[in-house]
C-alpha cells in the first residue's frame, strides 16, 4: 500500500464550505494525485474546533456535521459531509497509541475545521473520516509527541490531516482584507522560515516568539495541529506548500503537505 501523505490545512472563514475561491482551489490541489490506488483508506482528522480537556477519538459508524459556529447563512447551515465514521480502526488506534490513553467518542461529529476543507478536498464524502480531539491539558511538546506516534497511520494508507491556522486571531480580524498588522506577518514569517529550514523544535517552541506569538496564536488550538503533522512526517518526505497568505489581516491561510 502506498504511503500516504500528511497535511496541514490552513481553514480560515467557515465560509469557504460554500465558496469556490484561492483557497479551495490550493487544498484540491495538494490531494490531486490521491486517487485510485493513492485513495486514502481513511481520513484521520485533528480539527482546532475539537479542543478541550481529554484524549477523545470519534468512534461512531455514523458521525453527525456539526455547525459549530454562528452569525452565518442558513447555506452553510444547511451543508453536510456526511462521510461514513470506522469504529473498527478507532478501537484499533485507541489500542495502538498507548500509552497515550484515547476514548472512544459517541458525542462529537464532524466539525466544520474538518469538513469546511473536506468538502472541498474529498467533495465525495465517501472515504471513512475521525476526528483526534486536541488535549487542552497537554503542552505543545505532548501533542508533537502524538503526532509521532500517529505516524505508522501513514504505512496503512490513512491520511492524517491537521486543519487549523498558524495564524489566527479572530479579535483582529480585518473584513476589509487590509495588510496585515505587523505582528501577524512577523509571526508567519517566522513559521515559514522554521518550516523551510525544518526546525520542529523551533515550532513547538513557538511561544518563545513573545509579542508576534501572542498575537498570532492568543489561543492555541488553531495552531496545534501543525504540531501533529509535523510530527508525523520524516526527513525523507518532500515538502509542498500552498495557500501561502493571510486572509482578512489575521488568518494565515497556509497549508503544507509532507509526503510525494
Ligand atoms: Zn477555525
Amino acid at each position: 500500500m502506498p504511503l500516504q501523505p500528511v497535511i496541514f490545512f490552513g481553514h480560515g472563514s467557515p465560509m469557504n464550505a460554500i465558496e469556490h475561491n484561492q483557497w479551495t482551489n490550493g487544498w484540491q490541489q495538494l490531494v490531486a494525485d490521491l486517487t485510485a490506488e493513492r485513495r486514502p483508506k481513511a481520513i484521520l482528522m485533528i480539527s482546532a474546533h475539537w479542543y478541550g480537556p481529554g484524549l477523545k477519538i470519534t468512534a461512531q459508524p455514523h458521525p453527525a456535521t456539526i455547525h459549530d459556529f454562528g452569525g452565518f447563512p442558513p447555506a452553510l447551515f444547511a451543508k453536510q459531509y456526511p462521510a461514513p465514521g470506522d469504529p473498527i480502526l478507532a478501537a484499533a488506534i485507541i489500542k495502538q497509541l498507548q500509552p497515550f490513553s484515547v476514548t472512544a467518542d459517541q458525542q462529537w461529529g464532524f466539525d466544520h475545521g474538518s469538513w469546511s476543507v473536506l468538502c472541498h478536498a474529498f467533495a465525495n464524502a465517501d472515504i471513512p473520516l475521525l476526528q483526534l480531539s486536541l488535549d487542552s491539558r497537554q503542552p505543545a511538546d505532548w501533542h508533537f509527541a502524538l503526532g509521532q506516534k500517529l505516524a505508522f497511520l501513514r504505512q496503512q494508507g490513512v491520511l492524517i490531516a491537521g486543519s487549523g491556522n498558524i495564524v489566527h486571531n479572530l479579535a483582529k480580524i480585518d473584513w476589509q482584507d487590509g495588510p496585515p498588522p505587523p505582528a501577524a506577518r512577523q509571526f508567519a514569517d517566522f513559521a515559514r522560515t522554521a518550516l523551510k529550514q525544518r526546525d520542529w523544535q523551533a515550532l513547538i517552541n513557538y511561544q518563545q516568539q513573545g509579542a508576534a506569538a501572542q498575537f498570532a496564536v492568543p489561543y492555541p488550538d488553531h495552531y496545534l495541529p501543525l504540531l501533529y503533522v509535523l510530527g508525523a512526517s520524516t526527513a525523507a518526505d518532500p515538502m509542498i506548500i500552498t495557500n501561502d497568505a493571510l486572509s482578512y489581516g489575521s488568518l494565515d491561510m497556509l497549508s503544507v503537505r509532507f509526503g510525494a
